[in-house]
C-alpha cells in the first residue's frame, strides 16, 4: 500500500487510543469528558473487531478528535442506523458519526459545522476487465450498467452520463445482491452504486455525486457540538491532510487498487529499458536535488517512485539547471521523460513531446509589497504564462529576471510592483524572513497544469501508461506529497522555524497552506483545469464573494498607513441569534442574510478609506472613518434599518438585531501585529453587550478585555461544575393570598462553587445561555425537581407542583418534549405536578413554533406557565390561543402598581381576562404587605410569590416549609 508515512503514523497512534480498556474509568481520573457515541455495524465506517474493539473510519476520526477535545468515549450499541438515530434524538447518546445532513434532521438534532468526509456514487467493473480505465469515457460508451431501481445512485449515474455525454444501457435491479451477482457473472459490464469499500471485489472506474457526511450531536448537548467544532478546526489547522489520508486508508479507490493495463502494455512493461527522466534542480517543491542526499526530490519524485512501484518501470533521474534545457533534451530524444511541462510545450516543440493529463494544478500567485495597483511587473524568463499576463496588463511595463527569487527581490527593493510565481514557489520563498514585507495578493486566473512530458522517440505505449498511473493518483496522495515536500525543503528545519518565529506566523502559514491544499483538492475533484474561482480562494470569502479576514488585514493596514491623519475605528459586528434563524428557516436563508449584510456594509463604506470583511459565520469586521460617537451610532442605526429591510427578513416579518463593538484607532497607533489586537478589542466590546432587545453598539474600554476573559473562565468553571454536581436547586414557595397555604414551588438554580462560593443565576445564566450550556443546566434542575417529588411521594409526604425555568434554546429543536418525558419516566415523577416556565419573550419570538411545542407538552400532561408576563409587548389576547395553565405577572407590575393608576387598570384587565380563560394568575416579587393587600383586593384567587413569604431556600428548608403547609408572611 502506498499510503504515505505521515498518514500511517497518525492512523497508527489513533488505533492505539482505541484500545484503551475502559474509557469511563480512565477518563474519570484524567478529568476528560466522557462522550456517549452511538454505534451500529456499518462496514468500513464502524465495526467490531474480532477482539471486540471498535474499529473503522469513524472510530479513528473520533479518536483524533478526542486528542484535541480532551474527550473519551463510551460506545453504546444499537441494532442499526434507525435505532441509533432515535437514541441520539432522544439524548440517550451524545454523538452519531457520519450522518447525511438534511434540513429536516437539522431541526431536531445538531450537526458538526464541517463534514467528516464525502461519500460518492461509483461506477464499478470486474477487476480483470481491462476494457475500462478510470474515467475512460470513450470506452464507457454503449456499456451495460446495472443500478438499484429507484435509488439515489441510479439518479446520480443518470446525471453523470448526461454531463459527460455518455450513452449507456441501464438495467434496473431490485435487490443489491442480485446487482452484485449480475456484475460478477458478466451479465452487465458495470454497476453504479455507493462506494463499496476497499475490500470490494470490483474495481471502481468513476466516482461522482459526492455527498458530505457530518457528525450528528444530540440536541441536548450543544456544548459537545461546540467542543467538536473547535476540535475539528484545530485538527484541520494542525493537520490539513488528516481526514483525506484517513479517507484514503478506508475508502479511496486508489490505495488498494492500481491501474490495469492492456496486454500490449504489459508486454512493453515486461521488457522496458531504464528510462531517463530529466528534472529541474531548483523548482521547489516540485522538483529539486536534495542537498543532503544529492537525489531527485519533491512532489514529482514521489510521483515517479509511485509509478515505478505500480508499473515496475526503472528510472534514471538527470538534473538540469534550467527548464528549457530539459525540454530541449527530451525534444532531441536525449532523454525519455521530463518530470513536468507547461501546457504550451507541444506548440513550442512542434510535437516532439507528448504529454499526459495533468497531475497537479499549479495556480499562479500575484505577489506585491506596498503598491499592488502599480504597473511594473516582474516575470521570470521563460514564464509560460507571460503572454497572458502581458495581454491582461496592456499598459504595464514588464521586466524579466532569471529566477522567481530575483523577481521577488525586485519587488522587495521597489524596482517592480508585482511579481508572478507559482503558488508553491511563492509560498516557499515568502517563508524566508527577508520577504516578510511581501505578501501574496491573490491567486490569479492563470493556472499551470503539471503534466509529464514523453519524448516522441520513446515507445508509443509509454505515454498512455504514465497517463493511466496519473489518473489513479489520488488528490489526497498528491496533497500529502506537496506538504512533505514543502516542509522538507525549507531553509531551516521546521523545529528551528518554530523557535525562530512566534506562533501566529506558524498558524498563518498553516492556514495559507490549508487553503492551497483545499485549492488543489478542489481542482482535482471538479476536474476544472483552469478556473477563475481559484483566483479568489485565498483572499475572498467563499460565501459572500467579498473579502476575507486576510485581505481585510492587508487593506486595513494600507488605509491606516495612507490616511495617517484621520481617526479610524474597527467595528466588530454580528447578528443576534443568527443560529436560531438558521435553525428555523434553513441554512440557505441564513446564507442569503449574510450575503445581504455583506452587501450593505459595502454600500455604506466610504470609498477607499473604509473596508470590511466577513470573519466567519455571522461575524463581520469593518474599518470605518471615525468622526465621533454620534455619527458612528447614526451610521449603525442606518445599517440596522437597511438590514431589517432585507427581503430575507421582511418576507417573513422577522426582525433581527445587530450587535457591534467599536474600537477607536488613533492615528499612528497601528503596527503590523496590533491590528489583530484591535479587532480583539472590538470583539470584547461586542461581547460586553451579551444579548440585547434592540440593536446595540458598544465602544471599547480597557476593562472589557478583563471582563471578557473573566466570563470565559467562569463558563469553563461552570461547565466543569455542572459535571461535578455543583449546581443545586433552591426552592421558592408560591402562596395563596387568601390562606397563605403553599400551592407550589419554583426551582431556581444556584451554583455552590468551591472557589466562588454561592453564585446567583444572574452571574452565570447569560453566559451559559450564549454557549448553550444552559440546556444541560435546565435539564439538571428539572431532574432534581422530579427526584424531589418522587422522594416525597415515596415517603408519604405532602406534594405540590414544582415549576422549572427553561431557556429559549429548548424551543429551537424538536426533541424538548421527548427529553422531558424521558426524565419524568426515569425518575418516576407525576407529570401533572411538573410546571414548565417559559418566558413571554421566548414564546413571542416564534409564536407558531412555541404554540406547537406547548401543545405537545400539554398533551403529555405538563403544566405550562408564561413567565415574566408584561415585560414584553404582547397582550393577553395574543396568548389566548396558547394552551397555558398559569400566567406569571412580571415583578415590574407590582413595583409600578403602588403609584400608577395605569398599571392598576392593566392589571385589572389581565386578571379579568385570565379568569375568562381559566388561567391561574401568579404575582411575582411580592415584597410588602401593601402589595399583597392590593392584589388581594383585585382577586383573592391570585397566588403570590416573593420575599414577603420566603426567599428561595435549599431543599431541606423547603421541605420543612411544605411539611408546615403554610407560610407566615412577614410584617
Ligand atoms: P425568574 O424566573 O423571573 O425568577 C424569579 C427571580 O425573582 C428569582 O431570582 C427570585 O429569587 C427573584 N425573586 C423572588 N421573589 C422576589 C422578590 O420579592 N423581590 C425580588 N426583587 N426578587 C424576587 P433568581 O433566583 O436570582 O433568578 C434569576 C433569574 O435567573 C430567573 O428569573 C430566571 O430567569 C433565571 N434562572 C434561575 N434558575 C434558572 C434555571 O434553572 N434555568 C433557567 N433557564 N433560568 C434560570
Ligand atoms: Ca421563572
Ligand atoms: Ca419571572
Amino acid at each position: 500500500m502506498a499510503t504515505c508515512a505521515l498518514a500511517f503514523s497518525l492512523v497508527g497512534s489513533a488505533a492505539a487510543y482505541a484500545e484503551e480498556a475502559d474509557p469511563a474509568t480512565a477518563a474519570a481520573t484524567e478529568g476528560k469528558r466522557v462522550v456517549r457515541v452511538a454505534y451500529y455495524e456499518d462496514g468500513d465506517y464502524m465495526a467490531r473487531s474480532e477482539q471486540g474493539g471498535y474499529v473503522g473510519f469513524n472510530i479513528d476520526y473520533l479518536d483524533e478528535i478526542a486528542r484535541y477535545a480532551n474527550w473519551s468515549y463510551d460506545y453504546v450499541d444499537y441494532a442499526g442506523f434507525e435505532d441509533a438515530y432515535a437514541a441520539l434524538e432522544a439524548g440517550e447518546v451524545d454523538l452519531l458519526p457520519s450522518v447525511y445532513r438534511t434540513e429536516e434532521r437539522a431541526r431536531s438534532i445538531l450537526f458538526s459545522e464541517s463534514a467528516l468526509c464525502e461519500i460518492y456514487t461509483t461506477l464499478n467493473v470486474r477487476i480483470d476487465d481491462t476494457r475500462y480505465a478510470y474515467e475512460d469515457f470513450s470506452a464507457f460508451q454503449g456499456m451495460t450498467v446495472g443500478i438499484i431501481k429507484g435509488g439515489i445512485d441510479g439518479l446520480a449515474f443518470e446525471r453523470y452520463c448526461a454531463a459527460n455525454s455518455l450513452s449507456v444501457n441501464v438495467v434496473p435491479f431490485v435487490e443489491t445482491q442480485d446487482l452484485l451477482d449480475a456484475l460478477a457473472d458478466g451479465e452487465v459490464d458495470g454497476i453504479a452504486i455507493t462506494y463499496l469499500g476497499k475490500n470490494s471485489q470490483f474495481r471502481t472506474v468513476a466516482q461522482f455525486a459526492p455527498q458530505p457526511l457530518y457528525c450528528a450531536i444530540a440536541p441536548t448537548a450543544p456544548a459537545i457540538a461546540t467542543e467538536l467544532d473547535n476540535a475539528i478546526s484545530q485538527l484541520k489547522l494542525r493537520d490539513p491532510d488528516f481526514s483525506s489520508s484517513l479517507y484514503d486508508q478506508y475508502f479511496s479507490l486508489n490505495t488498494n487498487q492500481d491501474p490495469v493495463f492492456s496486454n500490449d502494455e504489459y508486454a512493453y512493461l515486461a521488457g522496458a529499458p531504464t528510462l531517463r527522466v530529466v528534472y529541474d534542480s531548483f523548482r521547489m517543491p516540485f522538483s529539486y536535488t536534495d542537498p543532503e542526499t544529492n537525489e531527485f526530490a519533491g512532489v514529482a519524485a514521489h510521483l515517479f517512485k509511485d509509478i515505478a512501484r505500480v508499473t515496475g518501470l526503472r528510472f534514471e533521474f538527470v538534473p538540469v539547471d534550467s527548464h528549457a534545457d530539459g525540454v530541449a533534451m527530451v525534444s532531441a530524444g536525449q532523454a525519455d521523460i521530463i518530470y513536468g511541462v507547461d501546457r504550451d510545450v507541444e506548440k513550442e516543440t512542434l510535437g516532439a513531446i507528448r504529454t499526459t493529463g495533468p497531475y497537479l494544478s499549479n495556480p499562479m500567485a500575484e505577489i506585491a509589497r506596498g503598491n499592488p495597483q502599480g504597473s511594473r511587473i516582474a516575470l521570470p524568463t521563460g514564464f509560460s504564462l507571460a503572454a497572458e499576463v502581458e495581454a491582461a496588463h496592456p499598459h504595464a511595463e514588464t521586466r524579466y529576471y532569471n529566477t522567481p527569487k530575483q523577481c521577488l527581490d525586485a519587488v522587495l527593493d521597489g524596482r517592480a510592483d508585482i511579481a508572478y510565481a507559482d503558488i508553491y514557489m511563492a509560498n516557499y520563498l515568502l517563508a524566508e524572513s527577508q520577504y516578510q514585507p511581501l505578501s501574496i495578493l491573490s491567486l490569479t486566473d492563470y493556472t499551470n497544469d503539471m503534466r509529464i512530458g514523453v519524448s516522441r522517440s520513446a515507445d508509443p505505449r509509454l505515454a498512455p501508461i504514465l497517463d493511466r498511473c496519473i489518473q489513479y493518483t489520488s488528490s489526497s496522495k498528491l496533497s500529502t506529497w506537496v506538504s512533505q515536500s514543502a516542509l522538507a525543503v525549507h531553509p531551516t528545519s521546521p523545529l528551528d522555524f518554530l523557535r525562530q518565529y512566534p506562533l501566529q506566523i506558524i498558524a498563518g502559514l498553516f492556514i495559507l497552506f490549508a487553503a492551497i491544499v483545499a485549492a488543489i483538492l478542489y481542482i482535482a475533484r471538479t476536474k476544472v483545469r483552469t478556473n477563475r474561482h481559484i483566483q479568489k480562494l485565498s483572499y475572498s470569502d467563499p460565501l459572500t464573494g467579498g473579502w476575507n479576514l486576510a485581505r481585510f488585514g492587508i487593506e486595513a493596514r494600507r488605509i491606516l498607513a495612507d490616511e495617517g491623519e484621520q481617526d479610524h475605528a474597527i467595528v466588530y459586528l454580528d447578528i443576534s441569534r443568527f443560529k436560531a434563524f438558521n435553525a428555523e428557516f434553513g441554512f440557505a436563508e441564513g446564507d442569503r442574510l449574510l450575503i445581504g449584510l455583506d452587501g450593505l456594509l459595502g454600500d455604506l463604506a466610504r470609498g477607499r478609506t473604509e473596508c470590511h470583511a466577513r470573519i466567519e459565520g455571522d461575524e463581520f469586521v469593518a474599518l470605518i472613518v471615525w468622526k465621533g460617537r454620534e455619527e458612528a451610532l447614526a451610521r449603525f442605526r442606518e445599517l440596522d434599518s437597511l438590514f431589517n429591510a432585507l427581503p430575507a427578513l421582511t418576507s417573513r416579518e422577522h426582525r433581527m438585531l445587530l450587535l457591534a463593538g467599536i474600537r477607536v484607532v488613533e492615528p499612528g497607533a497601528v503596527r503590523d501585529e496590533a491590528l489583530s489586537e484591535l479587532i480583539d478589542d472590538a470583539r470584547y466590546a461586542r461581547e460586553s453587550i451579551g444579548e440585547a432587545v434592540r440593536s446595540t453598539a458598544a465602544c471599547y474600554t480597557d476593562d472589557m478585555k478583563v471582563r471578557d476573559i473573566e466570563q470565559r473562565m467562569l463558563l469553563l468553571d461552570a461547565e466543569r461544575g455542572l459535571g461535578r454536581g455543583e449546581f443545586v436547586a433552591y426552592y421558592q414557595p408560591k402562596v395563596s393570598l387568601a390562606t397563605n397555604e403553599i400551592k407550589g414551588f419554583e426551582a431556581l438554580a444556584r451554583w455552590e462553587s468551591p472557589e466562588r462560593g454561592l453564585v446567583p443565576p444572574d452571574s452565570f445564566i447569560p453566559q451559559m445561555e450564549r454557549s448553550g450550556l444552559v440546556i444541560e443546566l435546565d435539564l439538571h434542575l428539572f431532574r432534581l425537581a422530579c427526584e424531589r417529588l418522587r422522594q416525597r411521594i415515596d415517603a408519604g409526604r405532602h406534594v405540590v407542583p414544582i415549576a422549572c425555568n427553561f431557556s429559549r434554546r429548548h424551543l429551537l429543536g424538536d426533541a424538548f418534549p421527548a427529553t422531558l418525558k424521558r426524565i419524568v419516566e426515569e425518575t418516576g415523577a407525576p407529570i401533572e405536578l411538573l410546571e414548565l416556565e417559559l418566558t413571554e419573550s421566548m414564546v413571542m419570538e416564534d409564536f407558531e413554533r412555541a404554540h406547537a411545542i406547548c401543545s405537545e407538552l400539554k398533551e403529555l400532561g405538563f403544566l405550562i406557565t408564561i413567565d415574566d408576563f408584561g415585560s414584553g409587548y404582547s397582550s393577553l389576547g395574543t396568548l389566548r390561543d396558547l394552551p397555558i395553565d398559569v400566567l406569571k405577572l412580571d415583578r415590574s407590575f407590582l413595583v409600578g402598581s403602588e403609584s400608577s393608576a395605569r398599571s392598576r387598570t392593566i392589571l385589572e384587565g389581565v386578571v379579568r381576562m385570565a379568569d375568562e380563560l381559566g388561567v391561574q394568575v401568579v404575582a411575582e416579587g411580592v415584597e410588602t404587605r401593601a402589595q399583597a393587600d392590593q392584589l388581594r383586593a383585585l382577586d383573592e384567587r391570585i397566588i403570590a410569590q416573593g420575599f414577603r413569604y420566603s426567599r428561595p431556600v435549599p431543599l431541606q428548608e423547603s421541605d420543612r416549609q411544605l411539611d408546615a403547609r403554610a407560610i407566615d408572611p412577614k410584617g
